[in-house]
């Protein structure tokens, strides 16, 4: 134990993208002893495409949006491990021990009082024929990253929410024709087929004349040998099945927060860490801020500023702590 103590932290931070980040802000500017521990630095923030509010920037980019951060959290010499994923917090009395792994395998365990979990989420898949395969040979679930490599081809869309359709407004300006497939009618209840949409998203895509709305649309079937060909889909009503040939699919059909590794805590059925409003979890200790909690909204303004509340909770939670 004695060597635990010496090395025992003030605080972990997981993950170092909005809520991670302005955890970190806040925990330096207190002087508190802590590592943050991530995949990577700038998460879902740096696959965002345009960002247009983000409060005192009237646009920007998630890429130049996660190098601020970066640079932020640098200028207040944060210790940032970087390339690790944590594996399992472990609750031992009034202190946690954190594991982490990297690529090559390499293991590292942290002691820690408190631990702010900051992971996001991560894109769901189809779980279609042929998806698996065709994993990055022309499916992909970041057209930010992957749709140049779309430049004057035919791509597809899948999805009905603000991803797909800002992924589906991205390709309508590199591919030469952009559908975009939703399973639900275009009708005035479902907000003309895009019923978790914004307005001004809907109203810009359908405007556009190298896009063409299919609705109704349910994919069943993605077709390739080394390369994707054609993806099938089934008209919900008339339960017609039809084949597009295309070279590109984007799948944004919503995302699954990164909440494996988190044993202590409740989460909810579909695996967001529940936090009240202070982003304690029930776990005592144990905050979580940002994508990955049951807060709703995931903005990158709202996840900075559950990860502000997480730090000053740990922050009340340390100022009290006793062995
Ligand atoms: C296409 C797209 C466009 C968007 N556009 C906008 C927009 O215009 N405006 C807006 O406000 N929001 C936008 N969003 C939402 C925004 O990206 C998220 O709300 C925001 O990124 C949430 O930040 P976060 O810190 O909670 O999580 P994330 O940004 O997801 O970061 C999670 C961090 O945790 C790390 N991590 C994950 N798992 C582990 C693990 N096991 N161990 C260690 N580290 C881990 C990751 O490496 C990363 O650093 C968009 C999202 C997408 C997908």
């Amino acid at each position: 134990m004695e060597n635990k103590q010496e090395k025992l932290l003030d605080l972990i931070i997981i993950g170092a993208s909005a809520a991670g980040s302005a955890a970190a802000i806040y925990a330096a500017r207190r002087n508190l002893n802590f590592t943050i521990v991530t995949k990577d630095v700038g998460g879902e923030v740096a696959l965002s495409g345009e960002v247009g509010n983000w409060p005192g920037i009237v646009e920007t980019t998630g890429i130049e949006l996660a190098q601020n951060f970066h640079k932020h959290i640098q200028s207040y010499n944060v210790k940032i491990e970087e390339g690790f994923e944590i594996t399992s917090i472990k609750q031992e009395k009034n202190h946690h021990i954190v594991t982490a792994k990297n690529f090559l395998g390499e293991e590292k365990t942290y002691f820690t009082k408190s631990v702010i979990i900051a992971s996001g989420i991560h894109p769901r898949n189809l779980n279609l024929p042929g998806e698996k395969e065709l994993r990055g040979r022309g499916v992909t679930y970041c057209t930010v990253c992957d749709g140049p490599l779309f430049k004057d081809k035919i791509t597809a869309t899948i999805g009905a929410g603000n991803a797909a359709i800002e992924s589906a407004l991205m390709m309508a300006g590199i591919a030469e024709k952009v559908y975009l497939i939703t399973k639900f009618p275009n009708t005035k209840e479902t907000l003309g087929g895009f019923p978790k949409a914004e307005t001004i998203l809907v109203n810009k895509i359908k405007k556009l004349e190298n896009v063409e709305i299919i609705y109704n649309a349910e994919t069943t079937e993605i077709i390739g040998k080394d390369n994707l060909q054609a993806f099938k889909y089934k008209d919900i009503e008339t339960k017609e099945e039809k084949e597009i040939a295309v070279d590109g699919l984007m799948v944004h059909i919503g995302m699954i927060p990164n909440s494996d590794f988190v044993t202590c805590g409740t989460k909810n059925p579909i695996g967001e860490i529940e936090v009240d409003i202070k982003c304690k979890t029930t776990c005592l200790g144990v905050f979580a801020a940002g994508d990955v909690t049951n807060i709703p909204y995931k903005q990158i303004v709202i996840a900075a500023g559950q990860g502000v509340t997480a730090a000053l909770s740990a922050i009340e939670y340390i100022n009290k702590w006793e062995e």
